[in-house]
């Protein structure tokens, strides 16, 4: 198990990644967090999806999406349907920001290595990020009320904006609209099969920019 070492590429598996995250006091989130929460699902997974943090009840469990956007984002999958099996879900922070706050620049980027790798390890077909601040991470440049819903592209993989769920539950019509866009999860997969199939892996990761549709 690695301990002291924090560079993004010595973890050599995600148990060793959740164990690090646990120990983890590289940020000020370490001193009022309760749990780490370091993401699941299937090892396997094709789509990763991104929150920004976690809440009280993730913070409480250790797990993430547990609180009620989690119980809005299993409705939402299972409209694909898909289940908590079929993805893997994590967040940008990994320890809960007090009073849900956003999570500050410097605890994003000293979180990231922990994302990083994740994504290495889990190398997904698909990102979904939920909200702004995830999508933020993947595209600066982005505006969430214009690009939810949008088949993106991220250094050769298929970048998929969702708005938050916890937005959908304040306000019926972004719902409406998380609603509308999840269905669109399976033309994502297919656009990152297709863009697979149709260059090779090094012209694709010499691509590291957005593709706007
Ligand atoms: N909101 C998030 O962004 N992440 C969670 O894990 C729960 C709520
Ligand atoms: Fe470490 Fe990330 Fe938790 Fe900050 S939020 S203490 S960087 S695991």
């Amino acid at each position: 198990m690695t301990t002291a070492d924090t560079s993004a590429n010595s973890w050599g598996s995600l148990d060793e990644l959740a164990s690090a995250m646990r120990s983890c006091t590289k940020c000020a989130l370490h001193q009022t967090r309760t749990n780490a929460v370091p993401g699941s699902g299937s090892p396997n997974a094709e789509i990763l999806i991104i929150g920004e943090g976690p809440g009280f009840n993730e913070d409480e469990q250790g797990l993430p999406f547990v609180g009620r956007s989690g119980k809005l984002l299993d409705e939402l999958l299972a409209a694909v349907p898909l289940s908590r099996d079929d993805i893997f879900i994590t967040n940008v922070v990994k320890c809960r920001p007090p009073d849900n706050r956003d999570p500050l620049p410097d605890e994003v980027a000293a979180c990231r290595p922990y994302l990083e790798r994740q994504l290495q390890l889990l190398n997904p077909k698909v990102i979904v990020t939920l909200g702004r601040v995830s999508m933020l991470r993947y595209y600066p440049e982005g505006k969430i009320s214009e690009d939810h819903g949008k088949i993106l592209e991220w250094e050769g993989r298929i970048l998929f904006p969702l708005y938050h769920p916890a937005a959908g539950l304040r306000n019926p019509a972004i719902k409406r609209e998380l609603q509308k866009d999840v269905l669109k999860l399976p033309e994502a997969l297919r656009a990152s099969t297709n863009s697979a199939n149709n260059s090779s892996p090094s012209e694709k990761n010499k691509e590291p920019n957005i593709n706007r549709p």
